[in-house]
């Protein structure tokens, strides 16, 4: 048991039939159906090795996409041909969800077999709106078609699926109602890593926050300063340019009317509002960079041209948050510092993250931009810790109680049976 939820340690496995739910959304490729990327699915890999090796019947619950912001929605058959390399082991797939195909093919697997179901998001009840227009309580998802369809096969639960742990879902939150439940080996990993930056970070404690997902990194900003958990804030990205203009500091026209455009402008004043009450432990960018006739150009801010549009942090502030770093003993980082998918806008990020992976401290890393970054300056291997998880992470560094959190330690008072 590990705050409050049991562990894989815990669970007795041979002969069981485990529902698994893994977060292996990837970008794909509709035209050709390939995966972009498939470093969620190795992720779970050492859950799902651990669940077969034991003697398990393993049937996986995974969603892949929506259509809503990433045009993703896509079968899980893809998934299965890349675990089943991973693995090293048969994957079965089959296009059911919980409808009597799936039921009898989970009915004859074998210990140690593995079993893919297709996208439990084709399932209505699972749909990604479905949270914002319906709201149910854990019991009453537990009553919805998935969970009653497929519990009834099943011995245990385990989630092993953190970066959806911030969803209010059936596949998520409805089998701990009726199920003993577990957390996976990536889920635990994950959790105890990010509860420890929480609760018990070793100091310094540094937030290195940029990107241009505002009202996350404001929310995130917020809760670590007020609880104390952050000793030090440095921005980057499009957060430091509000920050700057909050403060009545030159930032370019060209930010600025970037800025409204995006509907940031509210944010300029909960800017001045956070630095009023925490400015002693923010940092703000000394100079900045932009792009003039295809060339990267910087200046201080007191000689920034009137007109520009700041794409990055300068290099004499990159250098100051590298020294920033190398003194931390934690590092969160979340969004990068500029534009850095341009080569004239990258030195910002390239400079801190080569100080992230130099430091001595132990860094934290999340967000698909962040990470896209990592691999980009092939600097994986050296940093501490990164996290699958983006939206999930980021709730829980706002200091919300994550859903699939509270339903696992529902489902951790749930006795285990005997093998049926
Ligand atoms: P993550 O995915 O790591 O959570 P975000 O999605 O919040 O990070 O932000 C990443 C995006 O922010 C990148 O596409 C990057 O180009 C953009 N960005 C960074 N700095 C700026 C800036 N100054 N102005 C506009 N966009 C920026
Ligand atoms: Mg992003």
């Amino acid at each position: 048991m590990r705050f409050g939820i049991r562990t894989l340690d815990e669970a007795s496995l041979r002969g069981k039939t485990v529902l698994c739910r893994v977060d292996i959304n990837q970008p794909v490729d509709r035209e050709t159906g390939t995966l972009k990327s498939i470093n969620r699915i190795a992720a779970c890999v050492p859950t799902i090795r651990e669940l077969s090796d034991k003697g398990a019947k393993v049937v996986l619950l995974a969603h892949q996409g929506s259509d809503i912001e990433y045009k993703n929605f896509y079968t899980t058959k893809p998934h299965a041909a890349v675990l089943e390399r991973l693995l090293r082991k048969p994957v079965q797939w089959i296009d059911d969800v919980c409808g009597p195909a799936a039921r009898e093919k989970i009915k004859a697997l074998k210990d140690g077999e593995i079993l893919l179901l297709d996208n439990v998001r084709f399932v209505s009840e699972e749909q990604t709106l479905f949270e914002k227009k319906l709201r149910l309580t854990h019991e009453q998802q537990a009553k919805t078609l998935l969970v009653e369809k497929l519990a009834p096969l099943a011995d245990l639960y385990v989630c092993d699926a953190f970066a959806a742990a911030h969803r209010d879902q059936p596949s998520l939150c409805g089998f701990e109602q009726v199920l003993p439940s577990y957390m996976g080996r990536l889920f635990e990993k994950e959790y105890c890593t990010v509860s420890q930056v929480m609760e018990a970070p070793e100091r310094p404690c540094v937030f290195v926050l940029g990107g241009a997902k505002i009202a996350d990194a404001f929310e995130m900003m917020n809760t670590v300063l007020e609880r104390g958990v952050a000793d030090r804030v440095l921005t980057g990205g499009l957060v430091s340019n509000i920050f700057l203009a909050s403060q009545g500091k030159p930032v370019g026209q060209g930010s600025l009317d970037f800025i409204a455009r995006s509907n940031y402008s509210e944010y300029i004043e909960k800017a001045a509002a956070l630095y009023a009450r925490f400015g002693s432990k923010i940092q703000l960018p000394e100079d900045l960079a932009w792009v003039e006739d295809g060339a990267r150009r910087e200046a201080a801010l007191s000689q920034l041209p009137g007109d520009i549009t700041a794409l990055d942090i300068g290099s004499a502030t990159a250098d100051a948050y590298a020294r920033v770093i190398q003194d931390a003993k934690t590092v969160f980082v979340n969004g990068p510092m500029g534009v850095f998918e341009k080569a004239e806008t990258e030195l910002g990020t390239k400079t801190v993250w080569q100080a992230l992976a130099g430091t001595p401290g132990f860094t934290v890393l999340g967000g698909g931009d962040s990470i896209t970054a990592t691999e980009k300056y092939d600097l994986t291997e050296k940093m501490g810790y990164i996290c699958t998880g983006g939206g999930a992470l980021i709730r829980f560094l706002s200091g919300e109680e994550l859903p699939v959190v509270k339903a696992l330690r529902h489902g951790a008072n749930i006795p285990e049976s005997k093998v049926r």
